[in-house]
């Protein structure tokens, strides 16, 4: 009988007690094995290894059936699920937002909220496209641990649940290398098409045309035939393309005209005689000034978290009802509701410039829409969570966050004389590389 023979082994030694279980549970599964002997054979042969191996893995006080049950899971065990259930990988589709995934993947829009507030002074998680994606990352208890935002290679989001339960963010961002090439073209019908065949995209084009718009009509002053050079960047993070792309200089011939731009390192565009070519920006995006109420403080503590919560902007104590001025010409690229944020505007101006506009009581503008320096875009409010009606207003250069009263912004003024001279020396090695790039062009 099984039971009394399990009580004596544990009187013998290791060794033969490891050799009476093996025996004894070989039998037990030449009595109890369930098909045609045939078919046993050729496990029946592995069965001595198999079991030896797990034996020292079982209890000796088990009873026989659980001892079979335990050999039984070890030699045929269930199926592993294949995906790790702990992360869970979402790419954005066209028209996901933040609250349809958090549904879709049984998140509550509670949780949502906590990390929107994380996400506050990025707004990384306003604008979702195709090609971004999200990963989520969950606890024993399914609990949401970490959500990383991919934007692309070199840009990277990760919010990440702190002990108090709220989340933190912090941005994994990777410079990459910026790899130019030479497009030339010539001008037959539309500049926008001969521009696009020659490689440039819409972006682009649009850059052209607004950094010689106050030099040239593009739908009337321009002679068929005539040339240009575009340099463009593109870049790379490892083997991988961002997506991210500028122009680093032109020109256009166009009868016995000269056009040039070069982008200086201070994110503007001056012609090859340094004069600037962009309208001056305001300073302040306001008819009169207002008393700052909290200034840019990019290494602001949370009063009760002490968690490090950036001021990415001015705030002016501007009571609701305040007309807010774009600060320069250029297309507005959000207009958005934000639970912390509120309702506010984001511009995309020429060169490497981007302004944001908070806590709005009503926009007067749509996505989409080119704006002028100087026009009303919104009325100034009290949206999203504050403490009282202001206008936080924010000024990016190439995609960080400055102090907008102390920044270097446009000035409509030729070149400052801080890297003037490394800004000549770009602007040669670019002409030659648009003379040559031309040469060839010719020769094909
Ligand atoms: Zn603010």
């Amino acid at each position: 009988m099984p039971q009394p023979l399990l009580t004596l082994t544990n009187r013998l030694p290791g060794t033969h007690r490891r050799l009476l279980g093996t025996l004894l549970l070989i039998s037990l599964l030449i009595v109890f094995w369930p098909s045609s002997p045939k078919q046993q054979s050729p496990l029946l042969s592995l069965m001595p290894v198999l079991v030896s191996s797990s034996l020292s893995q079982l209890e000796p006080q088990l009873g026989w059936q659980a001892q079979w049950q335990q050999l039984n899971q070890t030699l045929f065990p269930e199926p592993e699920p294949e995906v790790d259930e702990s992360i869970v990988h979402y790419a954005i589709q066209s028209g996901d937002s933040l609250s349809r995934i958090f549904s879709r993947l049984g998140f509550s829009q509670q949780l949502m909220h906590r990390i929107m507030a994380a996400d506050q002074s990025l707004l990384a998680l306003d604008v979702l496209r195709p090609g971004h994606s999200l990963t989520f990352q969950l606890d024993d208890n399914k609990e949401l641990l970490s959500m990383e935002l991919f934007v692309h290679a070199g840009n990277r989001v990760l919010y990440q649940r702190e002990a108090d339960g709220d989340f933190s963010y912090q941005e994994l961002l990777d410079e990459g290398e910026w790899y130019s090439q030479t497009l030339v073209g010539e001008i037959h019908g539309s500049f926008y098409l001969s521009a696009q065949r020659a490689g440039l995209n819409d972006a682009e084009i649009a850059t052209v045309s607004q950094l010689f718009r106050d030099r040239i009509n593009f739908s009337r002053d321009i002679q068929a035939g005539a040339r240009f050079q575009v340099i463009r960047s593109d870049n790379y993070v490892g083997e991988e393309a961002t997506g991210q792309s500028r122009i680093e200089g032109i020109r256009l011939f166009n009868r016995r005209q000269q056009l040039t731009a070069f982008l200086h390192e201070n994110g503007q565009y001056y012609d090859a005689e340094g004069n600037s070519l962009q309208r001056a920006f305001m300073r302040i995006p306001l008819q009169r000034e207002f008393r700052i109420s909290s200034p840019f403080n990019p290494r602001r503590l949370h009063p009760v978290t002490r968690r490090v919560s950036p001021h990415n902007g001015t705030d002016f104590a501007t009571p609701t009802g305040t007309p807010v001025l774009a600060a320069a010409d250029g297309v507005v690229i959000r207009v958005e509701n934000h639970p912390f944020a509120g309702r506010y505007i984001e511009i995309q101006h020429h060169g490497q410039y981007k302004t944001r506009y908070l806590h709005l009581d009503r926009a007067l503008v749509r996505n989409g829409q080119r704006v002028e320096r100087g026009q009303r875009i919104a009325l100034s409010g009290a949206t999203g969570r504050v403490t009282g009606p202001h206008l936080h207003y924010e000024l990016h250069v190439n995609n960080r966050p400055v102090n907008p009263m102390t920044a270097n912004i446009p000035l409509a003024q030729p070149i400052p004389d801080e890297g003037r001279e490394a800004f000549f020396e770009k602007v040669a090695f670019m002409i030659q590389q648009m003379d040559e790039e031309t040469l060839l062009a010719q020769k094909r």
